[in-house]
């Protein structure tokens, strides 16, 4: 394992949800001695706030989190849910800079478990997207049992309603009354043709034997056809390019 690098990590600057400085130090080094249910507990009140905003003790404490992970599932999840919280405005881009080596890490140990078909294959992906640094899919990736995303046409700028699911997988107009009209059907890229993050995340359900995923995502990398103007448009770069989070 490399050497992770926490030790410059000042925790009289860091504040956690509460604005405390001293709580997470304790917690980690009570987390660090034993798999103590209750520390885990504050632990995380302390580093997200009502599951979503992560504040600067979150990431100071990523690198410990890490080490714990390769052994504890509690510490995995925590880092991992830190992560993605990643991209929102938290103003601690140098914490995050010098988790670098951590993530890096961590990286490897997500991609472990994932090989090991975990049952938690589907967050443990979203993890790893985050830890990626994509975290717009990240944020948005389901299942595809029932998934929809909604985006302009880049032509007619029409809403476009992308469905990916067990009902259908197709592009259309939503009606408030008659429901998703003049349905088109999407049209997968062929695997072959994937690059970038789709490669990697075609290539990485394929290998877990998620078919749907795998699937889905081929989809979702796909192109669709405007039910009113009838261009055809690459779905994930048009939604990518409306959705992306501030960079930080
Ligand atoms: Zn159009």
């Amino acid at each position: 394992m490399g050497r992770l690098n926490d030790q410059v990590v000042n925790w009289t600057q860091v504040h956690d949800c509460y604005g405390d400085i001293d709580r997470v130090p304790v917690l980690l080094e009570r987390v660090e001695l034993e798999d103590d249910a209750e520390a885990w507990e504050e632990l995380g009140y302390r580093l997200i706030l009502e599951d979503d905003l992560v504040f600067s003790a979150g990431f100071a404490a990523v690198p410990r989190l890490v080490r714990l992970a390769w052994k504890s599932a509690r510490a995995r999840r925590l880092a991992g849910a830190i992560l993605r919280r990643a991209a929102g405005h938290h103003g601690c881009d140098d914490l995050l800079a010098d988790c670098d080596d951590a993530i890096a890490e961590f990286r490897k140990l997500l991609d472990r478990h994932l090989q090991s078909r975990p049952t938690d294959y589907l967050a443990t992906f979203l993890d790893t997207l985050a830890a990626k640094e994509e975290y717009h899919w990240s944020a948005v990736l389901g299942d595809f049992t029932d998934d929809f995303y909604h985006l302009a046409c880049p032509h007619c700028a029409v809403e476009v309603t992308i469905a990916i699911g067990h009902h259908g997988r197709y592009s259309a107009i939503r009606d408030w009354h008659l429901g998703d009209v003049n349905r088109r059907s999407l049209r997968p890229a062929p695997p072959e043709t994937l690059s970038g993050t789709g490669r990697w995340m075609h290539e990485t359900a394929v290998r877990g034997g998620h078919e749907a995923l795998a699937g889905g995502i081929a989809h979702l990398f796909g192109k669709a056809e405007c039910p009113r103007c009838t261009s055809v448009f690459n779905i994930a770069d048009e939604y990518t390019s409306a959705n992306r989070p501030v960079s930080r």
